[in-house]
């Protein structure tokens, strides 16, 4: 497995670069947000861990160019706050997990192998339809009504997780392990305005509402409309 550690601070990157060898990680080292881009273009890594906080080109924007030319790499971000705006900003960037640092380097493994292991996992069903609404996971096009109906990608994420499962309440725990492979997810809101949004794309414009809000369990995807839900 073959890892590309971004991280300008030199103490921080030897530090987490011994830890992952440690445990037979080959791991190389970008220490600026260009010297990322080249490294991933010329290598296909099995994951990227990248900083936030980086000289010139920041971490996001090295996320948002990768997924832009198309990579599917799995990425961790590392963000020095823990707040709902960075959390949002990377995932919408197209990171798939963040770790807050300070953090030990036994939970940095944890993360790499759930996300080694969920890009691992065999191919499913490509088309998933409810009602007039499809998600197809090869081209990532959404539509209602034939319409397509741009989304982000996590939006696509977390739209994709009800789909597989439709008539089914899955909790916000639930939305967020799937989507992000995070556990300490509850205490927030993101899960929330994911969901915020996917309602104002998919639902508001048509009569027929297809996301649910279960009072006090979470959201499900249904044409059947629910009694004791709210909106
Ligand atoms: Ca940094």
């Amino acid at each position: 497995m073959r890892i590309l550690l971004v991280e300008d601070e030199r103490k921080i990157s030897a530090y987490v670069k011994r830890g992952l060898e440690e445990q037979g990680y080959a791991v190389d080292t970008a220490y600026t947000g260009q010297e990322a881009l080249d490294w991933a273009a010329s290598i296909e890594f099995d994951l990227i861990i990248l900083d936030i906080l980086l000289p010139e080109l920041d971490g996001l924007s090295v996320c948002r160019e990768l997924r832009k030319k198309g990579s599917r790499v799995p990425i961790l971000m590392l963000t020095a706050r823990d707040s709902i705006d960075d959390r949002v900003a990377g995932l919408d960037a197209g990171a798939d997990d963040y770790l807050v640092k300070p953090f030990a380097v036994k939970e940095l493994l944890a993360r790499l192998r759930a996300l080694s292991r969920r890009s691992n996992e065999s191919p499913k069903e490509t088309l998933l339809q409810i009602a007039d609404l499809t998600l197809d996971t090869l081209t990532q096009r959404v539509k209602r009504g034939g319409k397509l109906i741009s989304l982000a990608s996590k939006e696509f994420a977390v739209l994709e997780c009800l789909m597989r499962e439709p008539e089914r309440v899955l909790s916000r725990t639930q939305i967020a392990e799937h989507v992000w492979n995070y556990d300490v997810f509850n205490q927030s809101n993101v899960v929330d305005v994911y969901i915020r949004n996917l309602r104002r794309k998919i639902d508001d414009p048509f009569e027929l509402k297809l996301l649910h809000t279960i009072r006090g369990s979470g959201y499900r995807i249904s044409a059947e409309s629910d009694s004791d839900e709210t909106i």
